[in-house]
């Protein structure tokens, strides 16, 4: 190991130490070692031990461990701590802004051994319940947790977009050019590895707008400017003459599978996209839509202006509030929706088995109707319905007995357990909850985080048949983590008759607004506005609702 390497080792190992509550003497001997050791400028490899333990700052013990490092790469200690310390917890260490004290508690108090996990906990507050966290704490571990992700490569759509939109909008504006957003960040991936621009303004001025944008590490190339926005993703700016923009938009939109169906495209044959397709005897497919493997077949058949927008819902379904693991209280969230424009609202806290989330008790579950009681005399005539998200419990069951899952006006089940389940087992845990009449939608049905979690197997395609039978609408969950239902099965879901509930799964105010990630993944798997639930009207809801009451006797 050279110097730098020895020395971090020792930072390491301090880290260990401290992660470890071992003695704090030590682990300050080790961390002092540690920064003392980035001065010497000698090779540790050619020093004797002695030598070793005449630099200044290093003791008799640290020199030991130091000759090890630099002649072996390891040393018993950090080995021994290495080994009892699980990976997941050893990830932790790694992110910004989370020091050993905080991982200790993390791992020791609350028990999370993965990074996943420790998002998981943060996404429902559960940090913030620990001393020595704060909420900007947490925000901040979702943060630095993010970044790190797109360090590795890659980002979550709702992540990228604000740097992404922020580039676009400073191309747009340099005078006597012109700009789009193209590749996947045109498309609305729901993950994206780069934010890909097309541009025919010169290299300099795009430089400049780079520069303007917060991006670093600016580099051009003969037809492109590449560069890292502060989100952490790479940038790439290609350049285009305005005489072939479009032909280069088609192009760079892609994605290949598209391309490919559409057949050799010349570039004299495209001066505009929209006329191309027209060309082709098609409709104008949105760049949001070209991922779709039945994309074209629809574009013979219509134009796609049926398509859900997030213009088009009307009411928000899935929330959280304080009578679980919500930040605001559960009026805060009824009158955000309002002045939102939303015109209904279900609150759907958790039910009781979910107890780390302060799940409802009976006796609570009374006390809230109560609430929603008041809230509506008070709010008429926006309407707050009364529901719950319930735990898909390990044998499929719901979490109430039924006849207080009857009283709610709409039941989200869910499962938040025994995530490492057999495709088989969960399949039918799944169809079973969706068989009980009380099951209004079916909520994230994977339990997938993208980028961290796959979410258990599922046998998409009988989970959609059991939805269409027993007339239970699919969540795709807005969450920008979840996005779940994936858009890819939506297609599937409506040739069945099956409803998608597009819901943000709320546990704050500033989370209403994921409803939008939810609406764009929904158009890429071209939900059409009538297979949408929650764009119905408040009355058309409520004869929903009515219907399924009416189903579930039958
Ligand atoms: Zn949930
Ligand atoms: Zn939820």
């Amino acid at each position: 190991m050279d110097n730098i390497d020895v020395a971090s080792a020792l930072g390491y190992y301090a880290r260990l130490a401290e992660l470890h509550d071992q003695n704090p003497y030590k682990i300050k001997a080790y961390a002092a070692a540690a920064f003392n050791l980035r001065k010497v400028k000698q090779p540790l490899q050619s020093l004797t031990q002695a030598e070793v333990e005449a630099i200044p700052g290093v003791g008799k013990s640290v020199s030991k461990a130091i000759v090890l490092l630099a002649t072996t790469g390891s040393f018993p200690e950090l080995e021994e701590l290495e080994r009892d310390t699980p990976a997941g917890v050893l990830d932790m260490l790694h992110i910004k802004g989370l020091g050993p004290k905080k991982v200790h508690v993390i791992w020791k108090n609350m028990g999370l051994l993965s990074v996943e996990a420790l998002l998981d906990a943060c996404r429902e507050n559960r940090l913030v319940a620990q001393s020595g966290f704060g909420y900007k704490t947490q925000a901040e571990i979702i943060k630095a947790i993010e970044f790190a992700e797109a360090g590795k490569g890659s980002l979550h759509y709702a992540r990228a977009e604000p740097d992404g939109l922020r580039i676009l909008s400073a191309l747009q504006h340099i005078n006597g050019s012109v700009a789009s957003a193209t590749g996947a960040f045109r498309r609305c991936m729901e993950v994206l590895q780069s934010l890909d621009f097309l541009s025919s303004a010169s290299a300099p001025e795009i430089t400049q707008v780079l520069e303007a944008t917060g991006c670093t590490e600016i580099e051009t190339s003969e037809t492109y400017i590449a560069a890292r926005a502060s989100c952490g993703l790479p940038v790439h700016v290609l350049q285009a003459e305005e005489v072939s923009f479009q032909h280069q938009l088609l192009l760079s939109t892609g994605p290949e599978e598209h391309l490919a169906a559409l057949g050799p495209v010349s570039e004299a044959s495209v001066t505009d996209e929209e006329a191309y397709y027209h060309s082709l005897g098609l409709h104008f497919i949105p760049a949001e839509v070209r991922d779709h493997p039945q994309a074209l077949q629809e574009a013979a058949k219509g134009d796609f202006s049926n398509l859900i927008s997030f213009e088009h819902l009307q009411g928000v379904l899935h929330n959280h509030s304080t009578w679980s693991d919500g930040l605001n209280t559960l009026e805060e969230m009824a009158l955000a929706c309002r002045s939102k424009g939303y015109t209904y609202f279900a609150i759907c806290d958790h039910s009781r088995s979910a107890a780390y989330a302060h799940g409802l008790e009976i006796e609570r579950v009374r006390q809230q109707f109560k609430e929603v009681e008041a809230l509506n005399e008070q709010l008429r005539p926006f309407k707050v319905f009364k529901g719950i998200e319930s735990d898909i419990l390990a044998d499929g069951s719901l979490d109430y007995p039924d006849e207080l899952l009857a009283e709610f006006d709409l039941v989200v089940a869910s499962v938040h357990s025994n995530l490492k389940m057999e495709l088989e087992r969960a399949t039918e845990r799944i169809i079973r909850a969706v068989e009980h009449p009380a099951t209004t939608i079916l909520g994230h049905p994977t339990g997938r985080l993208l980028l961290l979690r796959s979410g258990y197997p599922i046998d998409h395609q009988k989970v959609i048949d059991a939805c269409a039978a027993n007339k239970v609408a699919i969540e795709l969950n807005a969450h920008p983590y979840r996005l779940d239902i994936d858009w890819r099965w939506i297609y599937r879901a409506m040739e069945k008759g099956v409803m998608i509930s597009i819901n943000p799964d709320a546990h704050e105010k500033d989370g209403i607004a994921d409803m939008r990630f939810g609406a764009l993944a929904a158009r890429k798997g071209m939900l059409k506005r009538a297979f949408c639930l929650n764009a119905l009207s408040l009355s058309e809801f409520e004869v929903y609702l009515a219907e399924k009451r009416a189903f579930r006797r039958a």
